[in-house]
């Protein structure tokens, strides 16, 4: 047999031969740095065997920065964990330990509970094992000979799993410790130069709140010490700016179980929220669309013919009636069709751009719930253009064009995913040809570069997703724009077009932010709480350096017309400043005997000072707040 390298060449081998015998006939050197093949593009585990023919990548511990090749690292340390824990905690049973994005973690149930303290001698062991050195094996079994195996070991978890698995069952042994796994994994462990458990953390069993609960303990792993480091240093910025701590810390909103995953807004949370919604309104009226309200609960039966009844029933908050089922819409695709399709339209109301920022209502699973990022109570600036088929390139074409604006707004890097027709697509081909074409004729036509994701689109039709990165380099999946070609016809959606035939029209299911609350938490992150000028909660702050003093701080605050307020408590100077730095309010103003219209001290958050007189002072604010209402 042979295989094809990535220079083209062919490489003779044995029948049978595996990645890591591809390895060796290249070179010795390489089949001791190998960790991992893509073979016909997919990851494979060097101990398997190569399909004739393939078109085969080697990757080796200088593949350092390869999300697979960090993967692979990542799952090999997941499972040193699992052996570490295992000598230090008698009577522990191991669940799942994937490897993430950043990472790996590790599910047990602990006889006894731990703490992030004890992580440490994890470690310690960890490092011990690494210091020894570890072998991975790989076997495959029968299902009953794994299932006898891991019931004796008195593992309940690997027992489920093994009843749950598809196709041939493979164990993966190291040390004294042998799992239940897939792999792929590295040949031993060498290449794990850097290890660190990061945190604790609670996970249910199967992410089912009915289920146990178990402890996750995630870690990390890296090709060298450098990069760790790196990693631990973006991961502290990171948790300083946790949407969760800062939301509480700026008193922006809070969660109780009272209501899981459905945020209480406190004031000034409200502020940034309305910011966003009144950007949103006015956007929308610039760009043609038009407000809709439409109902919150439906009977059932609008479920049924949209096919959200047999899609998304389970994430439906469901309500039983006496003769009707009720449903809470999780989306508002069906009742903005229900209110297109309430007349037969003519082809001279195309395209036509509903939008309606209503609140949704999912039933996540507890397990997923986190903070605004994951929520049941969902605002999404929400739209459905209903257009004609020549209509589609430019609808499309402003959709990519406002989310551009909104993202280069807030200084978030955008990138656009294209994905194409699946394997059950509905329609012909040349449909395909048609809808596919017009999406990207409009991101050339934008002049955006884009990823073309082959085989990822709906079954009903392709979409771009839009994603963003935020300023720790992190990504977020955002909103999406997804052409429809089958639910308006599900649910009656008509028009007279110009040659006097009823037609079915497209539909554009678009959302630019996604939710307002993921977007909030996201960009809280993003800017570290300081939000831009615009949409923060208390714009200006002025604080009279004495008693006499008062007065004429709060005159001044009332000619500014933006959100100002006066700090007249008895603190310090000093320490009013500090409190204003804390709340990250954009600017302060301290007002004394020196201060006048002609000369006000200014000190924006961050420290800068200048004195500016009232007029020049009004005139830079007027230049951060072009987005505001009212100022
Ligand atoms: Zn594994
Ligand atoms: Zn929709």
């Amino acid at each position: 047999m042979k295989v094809i390298l990535p220079d083209q060449k062919e490489l003779e081998l044995p029948d049978g031969a595996t990645g890591l015998d591809a390895a060796r006939a290249i070179g010795p050197k390489l089949a001791e740095q190998a960790v991992l093949i893509r073979a016909n593009g997919q990851v494979q585990d060097l101990r398997l065997p190569l399909a004739d023919g393939s078109p085969i990548q080697i990757l080796t511990i200088r593949d350092k920065n390869d999300p697979d090749a960090l993967y692979v690292l990542r799952h090999s340390s997941a499972h040193l964990l699992a052996e570490a824990v295992r000598r230090l905690y008698p009577g522990v049973k191991v669940a799942i330990g994937p490897p993430i994005e950043n990472g790996f973690y590790y599910d047990f149930e602990f006889p006894q509970p731990i703490t992030e303290a004890d992580l440490e001698q994890i470690e310690a062991e960890v490092a011990r094992e690494l210091e020894e050195g570890r072998t991975w094996m790989r076997s495959v079994v029968s299902r009953d000979e794994a299932k006898a195996r891991f019931v004796a070991e008195e593992e309940p978890y690997k027992v489920e799993l093994v009843d749950t698995a598809e196709g041939d069952i493979s164990l993966y042994t190291q040390g004294d410790f042998t799992d239940l796994c897939r792999g792929p994994h590295l040949q031993d462990s060498k290449p794990i130069k850097a290890f660190k458990l990061t945190s604790l953390a609670g996970a249910y069993w199967r992410g089912d709140e009915h289920n146990k609960q178990l402890t996750r303990i995630y870690g990390t792993a890296f090709y060298n010490q450098a990069d760790l480091d790196a990693y631990l240093v973006r991961l502290d910025e990171a948790r300083k700016r946790d949407h969760r701590k800062l939301g509480v810390q700026l008193d922006l909103f809070h969660l109780d179980e009272i209501s899981p995953g459905s945020p209480f807004w406190h004031p000034k949370g409200m502020v940034i929220f309305n910011s966003l919604e009144d950007l949103r309104r006015r956007e929308n009226a610039a760009r043609g669309y038009v407000e809709v309200r439409t109902p919150l609960i439906y009977d059932k039966e609008l479920f049924v013919k949209s096919g959200h009844w047999e899609k998304f029933r389970e994430h439906m908050f469901i309500i039983p009636g006496e003769d009707h089922t009720f449903a809470i819409k999780p989306m508002n695709c069906p009742g903005h069709m229900w209110l297109f399709a309430s007349a037969l339209r003519s082809y001279r109301e195309l395209p036509l751009r509903y939008a309606e920022a209503a609140p949704l209502h999912r039933n996540e699973l507890m397990g997923a719930l986190h903070g605004l990022t994951r929520v049941r109570h969902i605002t999404m600036d929400d739209a459905h253009i209903f257009c004609a088929r020549e209509q589609i390139e430019d609808e499309v074409f402003g959709c990519l064009d406002y989310a551009k604006c909104l993202y280069d707004l807030f200084e978030l890097e955008a990138r656009f995913e294209l994905s194409t027709r699946p394997e059950n697509k509905l329609g012909s081909d040349e449909e395909w040809d048609f809808t596919e074409g017009a999406l990207r004729a409009a991101l050339e036509r934008r002049g955006l570069d884009y990823q073309v994701n082959e085989g990822d689109g709906a079954f009903y039709g392709p979409k771009i997703d839009l994603h963003m990165t935020d300023s720790l380099g992190r990504s977020w999946q955002m909103g999406t724009t997804q052409l429809d070609a089958q639910m308006p016809a599900r649910l009656g959606c008509r028009y007279m077009g110009a040659d006097n035939a009823e037609h079915t029209p497209y539909v554009i299911h678009r959302a630019l932010f996604g939710s307002l609350e993921r977007f909030i938490g996201i960009l809280t992150e993003h800017y570290a709480g300081a939000f831009p000028f615009w949409i923060s909660p208390v714009q200006v702050r002025v604080i009279p350096v004495g008693e006499a003093h008062r007065e004429a701080a709060q005159s001044l605050a009332g000619r500014l017309p933006y959100r100002v307020d006066v700090d007249d408590s008895d603190e310090t100077v000093g320490k009013k400043i500090r409190n204003a730095e804390l709340e990250k309010i954009p600017f302060t103003v301290v007002y004394g005997d020196a201060e006048s219209d002609a000369s006000l001290a200014v000190r924006a958050h961050g420290g800068d000072q200048s004195t500016q007189s009232l007029a020049e002072f009004l005139e830079s604010l007027a230049k951060l707040s072009p987005w505001q209402v009212g100022a």
